[in-house]
Parts: C-alpha cells; sequence; structure tokens
C-alpha cells in the first residue's frame, strides 16, 4: 500500500504491468519505506529498473540513478518518455555544455523525479553545487557490483559514492542493484557503498530456460564449425529465432568472426568493440535492437543493460574471465523465458591469453614508479593535469593510470578531482612518500592480480567438470539447484550423463594414474609434468628430479599427451583433484580424489589387475601421505645443514609433523612449546614460501582477511581481528599476512620502488 492505494494500482497506472515480478514488491516497498538501506540481487532481466522507477516516482523529491552506462541512460529515458513519465532526465558528457546547464536548472526548480548519471559526475562542482540545493530521498547504485575489486567489472569511480552519500546534507536511502554476485562479493558492495547494515533481497539467479554447454575444441577451424552448427540451427528455427551475441576476446577477433560470418554463413553480422567510434558503437546496437542485425560479435564491451528480449543464443568463441562475467553475458539470452542456448568454445590457448591478460593489466613496480616521478616535486595541496598523451609515453596506457589513480588516492597521496577524455586533474595530498604506504599499494595489486588468477581457474574448472553445470553455477553463486529443469545442460543430456556416470563409479585406468602420481610426489609439480611423468618422457627435468624412479613413470605411455591433460583438466573439473597457486598452478589432491581411489578399490571397478595395483598403492599412500606435503622440507633441512641453529631445527621438526597431518595443537604438545610459538613458526615457514596459506586458512576466510587488511593495513592484528567474525583467529591472519609477505619479497626482487622517487 502507498497512499492507501495497493501498489499494484501504480504499477498499472505508470507502467501498464499487471503484477510484480518475482523479488520486485520487495525491493519497492522498502525503498518506499525510506527506513533502511538496501541491496537487491535479482537476475538480468528480471526488471531491476522498475524496482527504483516506481518509487521514484512516488517518493517526493529527486531519485539519482548512479550507472555506468553512459550509452545506455539515455534508452531509459527515452523508454520511459514512451510510456508517457516525462520527469526523467540524464546528466553525461554527451550533452553539450548548454544542455548540461539546462537540466541542472531544471534539477534546482524541481522539475525531475528520476536523474540518471554516470558516477564520475559525482566529482563535477557543477553538479555537487546544484545537488546541495536538490532534495534527493533515494539514491540508487544500478550495477552495484562495479563497486567491488573483487567483482567482475570493479569501476574505480564507484568508490566515490560512499564520499558522495555522506557529503549530502540531509543523507538519503541507498539502494543497490545487481545482478550476479558472490557471497563474498555481497559483503564488499555493503562495505564499499557505506551500508552495512542494508536489507538484502536475494532472488534465485536460477534461467531455467537456458541450455549450457561447454565444449573443448584444438583449433579456430573447429570453433568455427561448431558455430556454423549453431547458427545453421537457429537459422531453420526462422528469422525472429535466430538472434544471438558471440563473444570473443579480442578486437581483431571480433571483425574476423564477423566477417567470417558475413561471408560463409550469408547472415548478417556485427560487431563491437571498445575500439570503436560511439557512433559506430551506438549504432550496431541499435541495428541488433531492431533485428536487422541478427547476429553481433563483441568484446565484453558489448551487452551490459541491453534489453533484448528473444536473444536465443549467447556464444563464448573465448573464454571469459570468470564464471561472473560468464554467468552475466549468457544472462543475455532468452529473457522471454523461452529455451535459448549458451555455447562456450573452449581451446586450452585460451587461457593463456586470459592469463597474459592479467599479467598485462597488472600495474608493475617500475610504472607505479614512473607514475609518481610524474608528481615528484608538487607541493601537498597543488593540483595537476596529467594528460592521457603524457602517461602514454611513460608506458601508462588508461586502465593503468585509473588503477594508479585509485590505489594512491585510497592510501591519501593524491586526490582525483576530475577525469575527462584526455587526462585527469589530481590534486597532491601529500609529497612525502612512504615506504610502507607504496608497500600497501603494491600489496593490494598483487591480491587482485592472484584473485583473477583465480577467478580464471575456477571458470576452466567449471569448463571440464562433468557434474550439472547449472548446478554448478548456482553453487557458485551460493545457491541450490531449485529443481529439474526441462534441458539442462550438456552434462544432463543423455551423453553427458554416460560420461558423468563414468567418471563418479570407476575411476578410468587413466584416471586412476593420473591420481596415484599425484599422490606419489613429495612436492607438487604442474599438469605438464604430470603428463611428461606418466609418459615415460626422457627430459633433463624429469631425470635430474628423479621422478623416473615413481612408481607412476610411464605407467600411460603411448597415450597422447593431449589426452592425459585432459584427464587432468577433468579430475580438476570434478573435484578430485585441485589446481593451486596463480602463475604457476600446481596440482593437489583432494580428500575427495583420495576417496575414489579407495572406492575403485572396494569395488573392484578398477578393470585390469594392474590398475588395481594402482589403486591400492595410492589408496595407501593417500592414507600415508597428505595431499599436500609442504614444499621444501628438503631446502629447511638444507638451511639447518648451513646455519644449525635451535630455532631452525624447532622448525624443520614443525614442518615435519605438519607434514604428518598433526594439528597445531598436537604439535605444541609434541614440540613441548606454546601454541602460539607453533603458530610463529608455522607462519615463518608461510613466509618462507615453505607452507602455501592454501593449506592452512581456506579460501572464504582468506578474502575476508583481505578486505580487512585493505581497511586498517597490517600493522597491528588486534584492529583486524575486530573487523573479522569470531571463527577467524589470530593464527588464521598471521599466517595470511605472512603469505602476503612472501609475495611482496617476490615482487620486490631487489627493486627499491623509493628510488627516484624521494
Ligand atoms: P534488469 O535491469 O534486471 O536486467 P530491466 O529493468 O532492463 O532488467 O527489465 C527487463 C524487462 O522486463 C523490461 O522490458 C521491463 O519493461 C520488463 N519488466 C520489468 N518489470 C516487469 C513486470 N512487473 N511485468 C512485466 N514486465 C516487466
Ligand atoms: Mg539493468
Amino acid at each position: 500500500m502507498f497512499n492507501n492505494l495497493p501498489l499494484e494500482a501504480y504499477l498499472s497506472k505508470y507502467f501498464n504491468f499487471p503484477s510484480f515480478r518475482p523479488g520486485q514488491r520487495q525491493v519497492v516497498e522498502g525503498a518506499l519505506s525510506g527506513n533502511r538501506d538496501i541491496l537487491a540481487i535479482m537476475p538480468t532481466g528480471r526488471g531491476k529498473s522498475l524496482c527504483y522507477q516506481l518509487p521514484g516516482l512516488l517518493l517526493p523529491g529527486t531519485t539519482l540513478v548512479i550507472s555506468p552506462l553512459v550509452a545506455l541512460m539515455k534508452d531509459q529515458v527515452d523508454s520511459l518518455q514512451a510510456i508517457g513519465i516525462d520527469q526523467a532526465t540524464f546528466l553525461n558528457s554527451q550533452l553539450t555544455p548548454a544542455e548540461q546547464r539546462q537540466r541542472l536548472g531544471g534539477m534546482v526548480q524541481g522539475r525531475y523525479k528520476l536523474v540518471y548519471v554516470a558516477p564520475e559526475r559525482l566529482r563535477n562542482q557543477a553538479f555537487t553545487e546544484v545537488i546541495s540545493r536538490v532534495k534527493v530521498s533515494l539514491l540508487v547504485v544500478d550495477e552495484a557490483h562495479c563497486v567491488s575489486q573483487w567483482g567482475h567489472d570493479f569501476r574505480p569511480d564507484y568508490l566515490w559514492i560512499r564520499q558522495f552519500v555522506s557529503s549530502l546534507r540531509s543523507r538519503p536511502r541507498v539502494l543497490g542493484l545487481t545482478a550476479t554476485a558472490t557471497v563474498a562479493v555481497q559483503k564488499d558492495i555493503l562495505w564499499q557503498l557505506g551500508i552495512p547494515q542494508a536489507e538484502k533481497v536475494v532472488s534465485s539467479s536460477d534461467r531455467p530456460n537456458l541450455f549450457y554447454r561447454a565444449t573443448t575444441v584444438h583449433s579456430d577451424a573447429e570453433k568455427r564449425l561448431a558455430l556454423k552448427a549453431l547458427i545453421n540451427k537457429s537459422k531453420s528455427a526462422g528469422k525472429e529465432q535466430g538472434c544471438g551475441i558471440i563473444y570473443v576476446a579480442t578486437r581483431k577477433d571480433c571483425e574476423q568472426v564477423a566477417g567470417w560470418i558475413n561471408s560463409q554463413l550469408g547472415i548478417r553480422a556485427g560487431f563491437y568493440h571498445g575500439g570503436m567510434p560511439p557512433q559506430e558503437r551506438t549504432e550496431v546496437q541499435e541495428l541488433f535492437l531492431r533485428e536487422e542485425l541478427p547476429v553481433v560479435v563483441a568484446t565484453n564491451a558489448f551487452g551490459m543493460g541491453i534489453d533484448k528480449a528473444n536473444i536465443r543464443f549467447v556464444v563464448h568463441y573465448s573464454l571469459p574471465a570468470s564464471l561472473e562475467s560468464y554467468y552475466q553475458e549468457v544472462g543475455r539470452a532468452g529473457r522471454d523465458g523461452q529455451p535459448a542456448e549458451c555455447l562456450l568454445l573452449f581451446a586450452p590457448k585460451d587461457k593463456s591469453l586470459q592469463q597474459w591478460m592479467i599479467k598485462n593489466d597488472t600495474l608493475t613496480v617500475k610504472e607505479l614508479q614512473a607514475f609518481l616521478l610524474l608528481i615528484k616535486g608538487s607541493a601537498a595541496g597543488s593540483e595537476l593535469y596529467l594528460t592521457y598523451e603524457q602517461l602514454a609515453e611513460k608506458g601508462l596506457e588508461e586502465t593503468k593510470v585509473r588503477v594508479a589513480v585509485s590505489e594512491l588516492e585510497r592510501v591519501q597521496v593524491l586526490h582525483l578531482l576530475e577525469r575527462d577524455g584526455a587526462g585527469v586533474r589530481i590534486e597532491v595530498i601529500t609529497d612525502t612518500l612512504d615506504r610502507e604506504i607504496l608497500q600497501r599499494v603494491l600489496e593490494r595489486i598483487n591480491r587482485m592480480t592472484e584473485e583473477r588468477h583465480k577467478k580464471l581457474e575456477v571458470m576452466t574448472r567449471w569448463i571440464h567438470t562433468s557434474r550439472c553445470r547449472r548446478e554448478a553455477l548456482l553453487a557458485y553463486f551460493g545457491e541450490e539447484k531449485p529443481g529439474a529443469t526441462e534441458k539442462c545442460c550438456d552434462n544432463c543430456a543423455p551423453q553427458g550423463k554416460e560420461k558423468r556416470n563414468q567418471s563418479a563409479d570407476e575411476v578410468s585406468r587413466a584416471g586412476l594414474a593420473v591420481l596415484n602420481c599425484v599422490a606419489q610426489l613429495s612436492a607438487p609439480l604442474g599438469r605438464n609434468k604430470i603428463t611428461d611423468i606418466l609418459l615415460g618422457s626422457r627430459r633433463k627435468e624429469i631425470l635430474e628430479g628423479g621422478l623416473n624412479r615413481l612408481p607412476a613413470y610411464g605407467q600411460l605411455a603411448g597415450l597422447p599427451g593431449r589426452e592425459i591433460l585432459q584427464v587432468i583438466d577433468r579430475l580438476i573439473g570434478d573435484g578430485y583433484l585441485a589446481s593451486k597457486g596463480a602463475q604457476y598452478p600446481v596440482v593437489i589432491l583432494t580428500n575427495q580424489g583420495k576417496e575414489a581411489g579407495a572406492q575403485a578399490l572396494q569395488n573392484g571397478n578398477a578393470g585390469t589387475e594392474e590398475s588395481a595395483g594402482l589403486t591400492r598403492e595410492l589408496t595407501a599412500g593417500a592414507a600415508k601421505e597428505p595431499a599436500y606435503k609442504a614444499v621444501g622440507t628438503v631446502e629447511a633441512a638444507r638451511g639447518l645443514n648451513h646455519d644449525g641453529s635451535k630455532a631452525e631445527a624447532l622448525k624443520l621438526t614443525i614442518a615435519q609433523l605438519m607434514e604428518q597431518g598433526l594439528s597445531q595443537g598436537e604439535i605444541a604438545g609434541r614440540v613441548d612449546r606454546s601454541e602460539q610459538t607453533v603458530t610463529k613458526y608455522i607462519a615463518q615457514l608461510v613466509q618462507e614460501g615453505k607452507i602455501p596459506v592454501e593449506r592452512l586458512v581456506p579460501w572464504e576466510v582468506r578474502q575476508q582477511i583481505y578486505l580487512a587488511l585493505e581497511k586498517v593495513g597490517m600493522a597491528r592484528l588486534r584492529p583486524i581481528k575486530e573487523l573479522l567474525p569470531e571463527n577467524v583467529n589470530y593464527a588464521d591472519i598471521r599466517y595470511v599476512i605472512a603469505s602476503l609477505r612472501q609475495n611482496l619479497d617476490e615482487e620486490k626482487s631487489g627493486t627499491d620502488f623509493t628510488a627516484g622517487v624521494n
């Protein structure tokens, strides 16, 4: 009810919709009541806009909508106009100064109920002056995941929102909206927007009409064949049925694949990427919406906020960077509820491309240094305008400038005043650059990079899994599969089921040999080396490392190496093995992997006598040895030979006891020291890179600790602990800090990053 009328009355009056969709009413009611902030998580196409448009029209004053999608603001305002709502407008850099002035004037006069702005506008002086004279009753943050660095589409400008809200004379309620956010990202959104107490309205992100398929291919020719099959299938279903988006990784691919579809398949396909002039991009988008272009080949720059109901397929011609991006992109298919197909074509080399992109995006010590040199010598309080041209000369392209600016702003070295097409205007806050501060900046950059590598691993694991893809996707976003769907995924289709049963019931000979090999390793290795061992390779690294003496050596000789790699990937995808480490991942055995080995032995499923032997060995090995041995106990022992100190000996003992799987309490008893002392030594082992932190602190907990460190730094433990839930203890915090120090040691590798700055 609102003003004694049911909300449906307004819904039908303004929008002509008969009823709310799931989740909408709750958000609208919450926003109207005005007694708390809200974070709404709702799948793409469900109708998030309505959740703020309706309250915006009903509330007194103005509703300010922050959206990253400058190109779509006009669409939103136009479609409101089309249904007779003319109290909406937008402000962005595409307007002329005169238009901007006119709209700002209108805002002061109270002409608008809804005003759309891009986040960078919040720093614009003309705008903030006007806003101080306007009553803002609701502040909406659309695509709220953009505020989180852990999300898949981080926009540093979003970090400004929090400060903007608190600068308003009367603080409006905040409503954040997003489609895809993992639980950790949801938490981060609340924190970054400064709305920790917000009510969360989560509606299931399941899309029962989407069919998921992921296929591994080994060449572009294979990709094109698969694409052709899919396009022809939808073509034969009629023109209307054929709309689709094909996502590729590079601009070059965009143009090539679109050209190929046009010339070889006789279908009109356009392309869209960030390197095209804005008018051309808008044109492609409009042609696609009007169905004059049934297919668009695009980079991930395309699609956010696109409201087209009948997209029948989304193809990933290249590997997406994370499951979040993937789910967001496929979410654009089938908004009308009719069946739609999501096809991912995976070529192993695509992963290297993604890895390269992560590396390329990471701000290096040298680049940070170059940036700092540009502001060196400017007194505190002075203003500087740095052009992109000038920055590019120093090897800093736009994305890196954004990262550098937002990271340095975070540690209060500078303050971003304005950003336009040609450069950035900053205020220098301090001209003395503290070493520790810079260290913190580097730590954060490192961590963000590590996180991206992890997301890529999760993405590839999903591709290789033989488990239900829908279930795996939903589990990743913290949901359970809501029940059977008619057409689910390739793994649930009859053929896929067969494959799955195979993998669950009987670990195939090759699979078993792989598990076995991993169990025999004294230090974890990467998948290529494991393959070499199983093939019986005579390579130098294998022979010199004595790996040819392992029982698994040569067990799969004769099999194509590629097939073994596939088996490893599938075992990872299914959770029998896990891939650890970002840059040079190694493969380890999980508990499930150990159990599978044991089960195969019990059931006699392993087939041949030979593989039963393998199983026995595997199970025995697994029981005796932990899946993850402390890397480099050998190194620790060597260290002992060198200095032989008591402390080193104790550390070595502790490392060995850990290897035997003893708990920290038990170890403390054995070595007759307090648990705290044991913790201290383990932290040292972590910092020396001898025990991976992954083995000690679960991912979720690490994530929480990272977030806390970001807020209070790592100088003192207590403030960190205070930000964390009860179950996170001091030892966890110490280990995580130790692992960060280790990464830092590696990163620094002799470079003094303050050299030449001060
Ligand atoms: P999202 O932002 O969640 O991706 P949009 O806000 O763009 O989705 O809405 C998608 C489509 O759903 C729009 O065409 C909108 O008009 C329509 N829509 C929203 N709410 C309703 C409703 N209650 N009944 C019918 N259609 C709706
Ligand atoms: Mg939207």
